[in-house]
């Protein structure tokens, strides 16, 4: 069995070697991850230029792309078996609530779960300054993978783990959440080059999410490891049933 291994922030991110190593007693782990980091570029896919793909070791994958470009080239023929579960990650950074829409760690295991894989997101809600250990959030990845392959996962579906970075501390457990909402702070900011020509920069507070039970990010406030279940089903069935009033005609 073939466990895809890919993640947002690069081949070069410690966080899946550490992964590769806490799965590797549940089946060949083979890693596939962009040469560089494609954070926030979501569920992009490199259609318009080729691209190389590097093998620098036996089951290890560096490719010019983005984390979607991963998922397609394993499940598509790179690996000489097809993998039956993908992991991505485990991301430094959260990736929770709205954010999930940005998020290429998300997109990857979209693309899984698009692929008829099970597939699992995992995040680390660290600052990118913190110098963190990878050791629990590989070993908690580990236990959630082998709970996806002992109950399986619905059809278009996939997990959104947040995993808190709490310094060494034990996680307080972990809870079964919903998607959290963020209140946007975003800012543009508008500067002028050495040329004097304007240019911009997408900036911003750190996140304030709104005050909700049973949310993504409440659990991960209070030191417990969240697992979000997310559907690919985006359709809004209540504004179907409301729209049908509207007897749209052209
Ligand atoms: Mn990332």
């Amino acid at each position: 069995m073939v466990i895809l291994v890919t993640n947002d922030d690069g081949i070069q991110a410690p966080a899946l070697r550490q992964l590769k190593s806490a799965l590797a007693d549940l089946g060949r782990v083979v890693i596939v991850a962009p040469d560089r980091d494609q954070s926030a570029s979501s569920h992009a896919l490199t259609l318009y230029r080729p691209f190389r793909i590097e093998r620098p070791e036996p089951d290890v994958y560096a490719v010019d792309g983005t984390p979607t470009d991963c998922v397609v080239v394993a499940t598509h023929g790179l690996i000489d078996e097809a993998p039956t579960l993908v992991v991505s990650g485990v991301n430094h950074g959260p990736n929770m609530g709205e954010d999930v829409f940005y998020s290429g760690t998300v997109a990857a295991a979209i693309e899984g779960a698009l692929n008829g894989l099970p597939s699992v997101a995992v995040s680390l809600v660290a600052r990118r300054s913190d110098e963190v250990d990878w050791t629990e959030p590989a070993r908690v990845t580990r236990s959630l993978v082998d709970a996806v392959l002992h109950h399986g996962l619905a059809p278009k579906s996939l997990l959104n783990v947040n995993l808190p970075w709490r310094g060494g501390a034990a996680y307080e457990g972990i809870r079964v959440t919903k998607l959290g909402q963020r209140v946007y702070q975003d800012s543009l900011i508008t500067k002028t080059d050495p040329r004097g020509r304007p240019y911009y920069w997408i900036g911003g507070d750190e996140p304030v999410w709104v005050d909700e039970q049973e949310t993504d990010f409440l659990a991960v406030s209070e030191g417990y490891v969240s697992v979000t279940p997310l559907m690919l089903d985006l359709t809004h069935h209540q504004a179907r049933a409301e729209m049908r009033k509207w007897r749209l005609s052209i």
